[in-house]
């Protein structure tokens, strides 16, 4: 993981540069290590430094995050970097309850950057721990409702030296032996404490309530081209779902959206759809094309230019939305 110090470098006193790993557990937030280390990579080489990421514009960096999903982390993130350039002088407060003020960073994130950027003996629970420490204690309340009682557990254990080797070691184990389906019980070491592989409940645990099943919404979105390949965008709002990405005009997402082309013309309906999931519900669009009149100056969307059009800055509905209109 490119945001990781090694054993050798942190035994000789190299402490992890607290930029990278706020950067990384922000990205890491809902997404995996395999999505999250290209963006990792680019990012820290266009902006090295907080302070260079806090003087990006903002649709760099919406662009630079495009296909990584959870937007509101990226607008999160540069408010974030904005505030500790020009409050902190680029330098990120070491204690737990300073950093939770800052945007974007909750419980979760606060206590992972004090514990692995500046050896804080705070305790860090993500899905990994949790499995852990379930298993370790054998505990059979179900997840969520079981969260306090997990965080109790592995606070326990949080040691007061090296807290932030402790909270990654921790992390690490749940990601690579004590696995959700078949955890490597016979090299673990903590074989011996552990209840759960003693009483062989094991791969029963974590206990997790049912989730709901997720509603099916639909929409149609318009992709219209001018003759010179101009393509007509929307800037979305900064609030709400996909907030500040681009993407193209649509309807409403609801059980029965309400057509709603960007401008009256013969809209074509291109065979196929969009299917898409988020994280609360599945998505089903349609989309319909048509010409782009020449001379067409709408007031609230975007006409970009066929070199200054990059599908790499739509969100990946909107990219797979792009991409079966190019299929025609
Ligand atoms: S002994 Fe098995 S169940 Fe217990 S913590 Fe280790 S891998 Fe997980």
């Amino acid at each position: 993981m490119p945001w990781r110090i090694g054993p050798v470098d942190r035994a000789a006193g190299v402490m992890p540069d607290p930029y990278r790993v706020w950067l990384s557990e922000v990205m890491l937030q809902q997404t995996t290590v395999a999505a999250v280390r290209d963006y990792f990579i680019r990012f820290t080489t266009r902006w090295p430094t907080v302070k260079a990421l806090a003087q990006a514009q903002d649709d760099q960096v919406m662009g630079e995050w495009a296909g990584l999903g959870y937007y509101a982390r990226a607008r999160n993130l540069l408010k974030c970097a904005r505030v500790v350039a020009a409050e902190y002088d680029g330098r990120f407060p070491e204690r737990y309850d300073a950093l939770l003020k800052l945007p974007g960073i909750g419980p979760y994130t606060a206590a992972a950057i004090a514990a692995i950027a500046f050896d804080q003996s705070e305790t860090v629970l993500d899905g990994n721990v949790e499995r852990v420490m379930a298993r370790l204690y054998d505990i059979h309340d179900p997840l969520p409702g079981s969260k306090p009682l997990l965080k109790e557990k592995a606070a326990s254990l949080t040691p007061l030296l090296r807290p932030g080797d402790h909270a990654q070691a921790v992390m690490d184990l749940g990601a690579t032996i004590c696995t959700p389906k078949s955890p490597a019980c016979g090299i673990c070491p903590l074989y011996a404490p552990c209840l759960a592989r003693a009483a062989g409940t094991q791969t029963e645990l974590p206990q997790k309530t049912p989730k709901k099943p997720k509603p099916t919404r639909l929409g149609h979105i318009y992709i219209a081209q001018r003759s010179d390949g101009a393509l007509l965008l929307e800037r979305r709002p900064d609030k709400g779902l996909l907030g500040g990405m681009l993407g193209w005009p649509g309807s409403d997402w609801s059980d029965a959206p309400v057509e709603n082309p960007p401008f009256p013309a013969r809209w074509q309906e291109i065979p196929g759809e969009v299917r898409h999931t988020f994280t609360h519900f599945h998505l089903i669009l349609r989309i319909w094309t048509t010409k782009l009149p020449d001379g067409f100056t709408p007031d609230d969307l975007v006409i970009m230019g066929k070199h200054q059009f990059k599908p790499s800055d739509l969100p990946t509905v909107m990219r797979k939305g792009f991409d079966l209109w190019r299929g025609q």
